[in-house]
């Protein structure tokens, strides 16, 4: 099949007509389909409407499709399309271009080799706005792959891409004002983020140096990808970053920092009116070539050290009576948004551009959790959703074990698909209207080439297509799992190197106090897939139970379990340690300080039978800054013989093991015996996800259980269920 070729345009406004191929239909069979995002309203009528495999779309000669531009059609959401498939022959009908290239997507993905499936489909947008976000700075894509990951959204209904253009690893677009940002700055002496970033030798090279790494957009180059997305309805956004994250500016034009020295900051110096007229004629130029009518100018992560010793920025805000540096920051955001609005343009931020004050018309992308979205739509600001505990595809999609490195977290396919960007518990209806849509952001730190690209963009960006689209009462991961399957082949034809879905298994627990008893709920992302189980620890075989319903444990359990294909296990076990054990729901003190950020659903998290995860984000890990010091009260003087805690390191975002952990008892509450200490057997140097069990055996009397955990590596430390035995 090729790409759409109409001929509609020539008869806009009016129903065109051709004369349709008519086949006669076999006995009706009910179909499969497999279509993402799944239609607002569909109805598979059954049998199919015969094409033969030389099908182009809008080709006047092929003759099979009505098209009927409608002006009037689905109170005008120009999204939005109608598709009648009978075994006679195909009806579009859309009040736009788009809404028929939506159509026509559909039509893609309903296609087989058997004819189309005879369908009705009434279909329209969840939100205006389906984006995926990619990260060229850090490392640098070209623009056939921009190109590639285009066309794959646009089979898939998403309608945004935000190009990051400009950041520390390197700028990526030509600017005729500025040659130094690409002739000087877009290149670099090491491919590998951490040992560039990291390393003594960070340094940017002038272009053509031998073995520099690198590379940037041509304004011609921008030109093609911005006319390739326009032909698939797809809006490029680009982004400019303002006023951190510039490292690579100050190098090329020192002059913009408040130093005035290269290779000291990464922010705009605010109180030097050049760096407004660097912003202004830099915007000047992305303006004029993309026609996006959002322009982002990042907004976040400003260091904002070097303002606070600058005489200029100083001096600007003592004559604006600014309290405080963030003021600064909320300054120059304010003025570009004066310079887009004089454009006819609209600003979209990060959600830093909240401190110090929203600029009055700003949009904002909420990325980090949900918060500044939510505070955003209440002041009646536009928002993107984008938490990076959903939306983040630089985070590992399965167990770190056996995936390339990653930035950290942990957002398999399951849970970026469990979000739902409305905060309903949050947001009134009129609030939750600044709501236009969802976007996932790839940063590229790790990323190093196209391959490992589309593996961590794949199929995830699936998810994102359909919380996009689907209305939220018709999504479920278990409507959801079978089509997501059955388009990884998909992907692979269209020449993308998808991620092929994990042999894990996913353990979910509900913890019944009343009945006292755990359910284990066990889920596989493939489908379909036979999963066998233990619960004694052994490695399950061909002849372990098969999972069909949740396992009830009342005291405790070792679960292994595993897909089984052909009567082979696949992959590795995966293990859930489960224990009803004596100390749920027992009060607990801490002599330590919880850290706000990770409370784990509160305080009595390490007590409630649930165990953490893969990653701290899950809601499981209770999080310290310092030592943990936490007294549990068995409310009775009782034998206990067990106690283990289980503590997570994961040094990138700078999670480390405690030093020692140490369980110390006591019968009144006031004298209390150490049962011992036992040191952690994990390098804080070892940068790979890993947990280690502490585990305290004796034979005890005692109603108060002490664990003490040292923090030595001036990070945090992350600990889930204390169980007591
Ligand atoms: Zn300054």
């Amino acid at each position: 099949m090729t790409l759409p070729k109409r001929s509609y345009k020539k008869v806009t406004g009016l129903a065109l007509a051709c004369s349709l191929l008519l086949f006669s239909c076999a006995p009706k069979e009910v179909p499969q389909v497999n279509l993402i995002p799944k239609p607002a309203h569909i109805e598979v009528i059954g049998g199919y409407f015969k094409v033969d495999s030389n099908l182009v779309f809008g080709n006047e000669q092929s003759g099979m499709i009505r098209y009927v531009v409608d002006e009037s059609f689905g109170n005008g959401n120009p999204e939005g399309y109608e598709l009648n498939v009978t075994d006679k022959g195909i009806e579009l009908r859309a009040a736009s271009e788009t809404g028929l290239f939506y159509g026509e997507q559909t039509l893609r993905q309903l296609y087989t080799p058997k004819g189309i499936p005879c369908v009705s489909i009434q279909d329209n947008p969840r939100f205006p706005y389906r984006g995926l976000h990619l990260d060229v700075s850090r490392h640098f894509f070209p623009k056939e792959e921009v190109m590639k990951l285009l066309n794959v959204m646009s089979y898939y209904k998403l309608n945004t891409l935000h190009m990051h253009l400009t950041d520390a690893g390197g700028w990526r677009i030509q600017m005729d004002k500025y040659p130094k940002l690409t002739t000087d700055v877009a290149f670099r002496t090491e491919s590998d983020w951490q040992k560039w970033w990291d390393g003594k030798d960070r340094k940017y090279l002038p272009e053509g140096t031998p073995g520099a790494y690198g590379g940037y957009f041509t304004k011609e180059d921008i030109r093609e990808i911005v006319e390739y997305a326009t032909a698939r309805h797809i809006n490029i956004i680009p982004e400019i970053e303002f006023p951190g994250h510039s490292d690579e500016v100050f190098v090329a034009y020192p002059e913009l920092g408040c130093t005035g020295k290269p290779y000291t900051t990464g922010d705009f110096c605010i109180g030097n009116e050049k760096s407004f007229t660097f912003m202004e004629d830099v915007l000047s130029e992305v303006i004029e070539l993309f026609p996006s009518e959002y322009i982002h100018i990042g907004g976040d992560e400003a260091g904002k050290g070097a303002w606070k010793t600058c005489p200029k920025c100083q001096a600007l805000m003592r004559r604006n009576g600014m309290k405080d540096v963030d003021e600064l920051q909320s300054y120059m955001i304010h003025r570009a948004e004066e310079f887009l609005i004089s454009k006819g343009r609209k600003l979209i931020g990060w959600d830093e551009i909240l401190e110090g004050g929203l600029a009055p018309e700003a949009t904002v992308m909420s990325w980090r959790g949900e918060e500044g979205g939510i505070k955003s739509a209440r002041m009646g600001h536009d928002v993107i959703m984008t938490p990076g505990g959903y939306m983040y595809f630089d985070f590992y999609q399965a167990d770190p074990k056996t995936q390339p490195y990653a930035i950290g977290g942990y957002t398999p396919i399951k849970r970026a698909y469990s979000y739902n960007p409305v905060p309903v518990d949050s947001l009134t209806a009129e609030e939750s209207k600044h709501i236009l849509g969802v976007q996932a952001n790839t940063w590229t730190e790790y990323i190093k080439d196209e391959k490992h690209l589309e593996y961590m963009m794949f199929p995830r960006a699936l998810a994102v297509a359909e919380i996009g689209w689907t209305p939220q009462e018709d999504r479920s991961w278990e409507d959801f799992k079978p089509r997501m399957n059955a388009n990884i082949p998909v992907l692979q034809r269209m020449g993308i190197n998808t991620f092929t879905l994990s042999d894990e298994i996913e353990t979910t627990m509900e913890v019944d106090t009343l009945r006292k008893e755990i359910k284990v709920m066990l889920d596989a992302e493939k489908y379909p897939a036979e999963i066998r189980y233990t619960t004694d620890g052994s490695i399950p075989t061909a002849s372990s139970p098969v999972y069909d319903s949740p396992i009830v444990v009342k005291d405790s359990a070792d679960i292994k379990a595993a897909i089984f294909r052909d009567g082979q296990l696949q992959g590795t076990p995966t293990e859930k340690k489960v224990d009803y054990h004596r100390g749920i729901n027992k009060p607990i003190h801490y002599n330590s300080k919880l850290y706000s950020g990770y409370m784990a659903g509160g305080m009595n998290a390490l007590l409630d039978g649930y165990r953490g995860g893969l990653t701290y984000l899950d809601g499981r890990w209770q999080g310290y800054l310092n030592d943990l010091d936490c007294v549990v009260d068995m409310g009775e003087v009782t034998d206990i013989h067990k106690v283990s805690s289980r503590f997570m390191q994961l040094i990138g975002p700078g999670v480390f093991q405690p030093g020692e952990v140490e369980l110390l008892t006591s019968e009144d509450g006031e004298n209390y015996t150490s049962r011992g200490i036992i040191p952690t057997t994990v390098s804080n140097t070892d940068k790979d996800l890993s947990f280690q069990e502490y585990t305290f055996n004796g034979d005890w009397k005692a109603r108060y259980v002490c664990i003490k955990a040292k923090e030595v590596n001036k990070g945090f430390i992350f600990t889930d269920e204390i169980v007591i035995w």
